[in-house]
């Protein structure tokens, strides 16, 4: 184990994609091996020191930070394995926590297959994707990253190991799962309160039937530490297109995403090869495209918002296929010069630079600004998108606080991002974000749908399961982590965690 304690050396560890400042610990654990963690958790626990888990530092809700305690770093467990090809056509290979999304995509695309997910920061570790179950405009076709993670290493905080392959365990019908380590046999029970069943990234996963690794994806770092993973690749496409299309009117927009999604799901049921079949669906709104404008002055001035589209093709129809887009295009009205076309993976490679460059935008306001992001990452059920959009932008123009939205509309999943330049708009917008995610839940929706709760949004959380749900989540947290110790206030708020306070 490497340790740093030099201040200056150690203050890059304290920053995210968040906006929060103020992180602190008193120093920085590198881990070189397994038995690293493992005596290093040892140790903690019994000093009852905290310990946050950091991959690549990209998260957007504080969750990689620390507050005091320690940070422990997988960086130098980078190594990416070899390919494993089976006889079904798909293949697997082995990561170490701390590779980086974008090696293991190329490593697997220059070998003729594909790792799906597509968060679009790609400077993210695999371990820091796990621990988020992130996902991005791919998800739409391929989903999230829980999809391909067929196995994985953890260590828990009492320094026990175990290595988890899906498929093996599940929770039996009262939620109750037992599983082995090398000291010895868990007994957990998933907690008590029911997800949405949609894209859905907020609380502990506890759908029936609970395969014990999808406990794991998505946990933020709160019950073990991911050292390394079995990911699935499938086959790399032939070839990729794709546009972006400027529409004058949003429900133009919105009623061709409904028809493209509608054909994409008759395709993918039907395994149709020679239909329209999105790889992604991508919505942008008038001030997203407008923050972008001068690095694209050629974005149409009359554009009320943009959809940008992707499909993926693994034979000789593509020339079939881009006639059909632009003949649904022709019937929602689109005349050719308000699309930008792409008709390769290298063309198409400058629209996901285009969709890169609103978030990065994004975090230059927020670092310029020194206030937290306020940016939602709800999803709602299907038809339910209008009416939270609708309800957004009327709330969005009484505040007067500069906003945007863009994000996966292919799976209702937006960000509407609230830009506060001081800390009194700072809090009008989490008041706002509030009453977002008060609607959103009544729609049956979620809070998060990619990014996790983190530390910033334990409030928006409480609005889908109370705080008795808190509770159910403190005490599950428990049945792993014993001592606590763990990317505390993760998810949930610390003081949950000790019995005597009363909420
Ligand atoms: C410009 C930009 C665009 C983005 N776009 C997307 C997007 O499209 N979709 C999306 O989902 N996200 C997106 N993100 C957010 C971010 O990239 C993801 O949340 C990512 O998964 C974080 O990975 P990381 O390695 O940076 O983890 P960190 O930010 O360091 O940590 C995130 C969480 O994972 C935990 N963790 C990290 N490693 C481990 C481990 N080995 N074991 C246990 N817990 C661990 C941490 O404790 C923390 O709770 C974007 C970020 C940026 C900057």
């Amino acid at each position: 184990m490497i340790i740093k304690k030099d201040k200056s050396t150690i203050q890059n560890y304290f920053q995210d994609n968040s906006g929060v400042s103020g992180a602190y610990a008193d120093s920085v654990a590198i881990a070189e091996n397994e038995d690293d963690i493992s005596n290093f958790l040892i140790e903690m626990s019994e000093k009852q020191i905290p310990v946050t888990i950091v991959g690549a530092l990209t998260g957007n809700t504080a969750s990689g930070l620390a507050f005091g305690g320690v940070v422990l770093s997988l960086e130098n467990l980078n190594n990416i394995g070899e390919i494993k090809e089976n006889s079904d056509n798909t293949a697997f290979i082995t990561v170490g926590a701390g590779a980086r999304l974008n090696d293991i995509k190329v490593k697997a695309y220059q070998n003729g297959w594909m790792y799906p997910p597509d968060p679009t920061e790609k400077s993210a570790f695999i371990g820091g994707n796990i621990a988020t179950n992130a996902s991005g405009s791919r998800g739409f076709k391929f989903g999230p990253t829980r999809d391909y993670v067929q196995a994985l290493k953890v260590i828990f905080s009492d320094g026990s190991k175990s290595f988890i392959q899906r498929g093996k365990i599940f929770s039996d019908k009262n939620g109750n799962i037992t599983f082995d380590t090398n000291k010895g046999t868990k007994h957990i029970k998933l907690p008590e309160y029911k997800l949405p069943h949609i894209k859905n990234a907020a609380g502990y996963y506890n759908y029936p039937d609970c395969d014990l690794i999808d406990v794991f994806i998505g946990s933020e770092g709160t019950l073990c530490v991911i050292v390394e993973a079995v990911l699935k690749l499938v086959p790399c496409f032939k070839e990729v297109f794709g546009g972006i299309i400027f529409f004058q009117n949003r429900d133009n927009a919105f009623m061709f995403v409904d028809k493209i999604k509608l054909i994409s799901k008759k395709a993918k049921v039907e395994r149709l090869r020679n239909s329209i079949n999105a790889m992604s669906l991508e919505y942008f709104d008038k001030n997203a495209l407008d923050l972008i404008r001068d690095d694209y002055p050629l974005i149409p001035l009359d554009a009320e918002c943009g959809i940008m589209f992707e499909q993926d093709v693994y034979d000789d129809s593509i020339d079939l296929l881009i006639d059909k887009w632009y003949k649904i295009m022709q019937k929602y009205n689109v005349n050719d010069d308000k699309v930008w076309f792409a008709s390769n993976l290298a063309e198409l490679e400058k629209f996901r630079i285009f969709r890169h460059a609103i978030p990065e935008h994004i975090n230059k306001i927020v670092k310029k600004n020194k206030v937290p992001k306020v940016g939602t990452d709800f999803a709602v059920p299907e038809g339910k998108l209008s009416d939270i959009v609708d309800f957004c932008q009327k709330e969005f123009k009484n505040s007067g606080i500069f906003n945007l939205t863009f994000g996966h509309i292919g799976e209702n999943h937006l960000h509407a991002n609230i830009l506060a330049s001081n800390e009194d708009e700072y809090e009008k917008c989490r008041k706002l974000y509030i009453d977002i995610c008060s609607q959103v839940v009544k729609l049956k929706g979620t809070v998060s749908a990619e990014h996790g709760i983190g530390k910033l949004r334990h409030i928006f959380l409480e609005k889908m399961f109370g705080k008795e749900g808190f509770k159910e989540m403190a005490k599950f947290k428990k049945s792993f982590d014993k001592s606590a110790i763990l990317c505390q206030d993760n998810i949930f708020p610390r003081d949950y965690l000790y019995e005597k306070v009363c909420h």
